[in-house]
């Protein structure tokens, strides 16, 4: 099968939600100099060892970021993302809805720690979360904070 990450998930059921969805748009540019490490990752990826997911990262040019048992997450160069549910339903989002757009940010710095660039920097002013107390993730660590989907801050209201 394929190397699934070993990634904490969301929970079952759990859709992703995001207090964090007034970020600003500006936030979710993607800096050339990161687009072009995507590019490389994926370049990579496709040429790597047969994964069931090659034909998906082929068609939309988009390199896989997380993986769980929901599914799996997809970036492009440019930050639109694409989801392959686990029934094998494909959802392209082209200027990916924040939420989604952060968790496909976060997972894929979490993944290939040259991205880091892709993750939000904390504003001086932006508090703990609330929901996770800083630590991005509930339950012992082993699930991503659904609240804050990971970062351990939220925006200043
Ligand atoms: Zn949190």
């Amino acid at each position: 099968m394929d190397d699934l990450d070993k990634l904490p998930s969301f929970g079952a059921g759990e859709t992703p939600r995001c207090s964090t969805s007034s970020l600003d748009r500006r936030f979710m540019v993607i800096p050339t100099s990161v687009s072009r490490l995507i590019e490389l990752r994926l370049a990579e990826f496709l040429s790597g060892p047969s994964d069931v997911r090659q034909d998906i990262a082929r068609r939309y040019g988009a390199l896989p970021v997380y993986s769980d048992m929901g599914g799996n997450i997809f970036l492009t160069p440019s930050g639109d993302v694409v989801f392959l549910g686990d029934e094998g339903v494909v959802t392209a989002l082209p200027g990916a809805p924040p939420d989604w757009a952060l968790v496909a940010r976060i997972a894929a710095a979490e993944k290939y720690p040259e991205l880091a660039g892709l993750v939000p920097t904390r504003p001086d002013s932006a508090p703990n979360c609330p929901a996770c107390g800083g630590a991005g993730r509930q339950l012992e660590l082993r699930f991503r904070c659904g609240s804050c989907l990971g970062l351990g801050w939220v925006r200043a209201v």
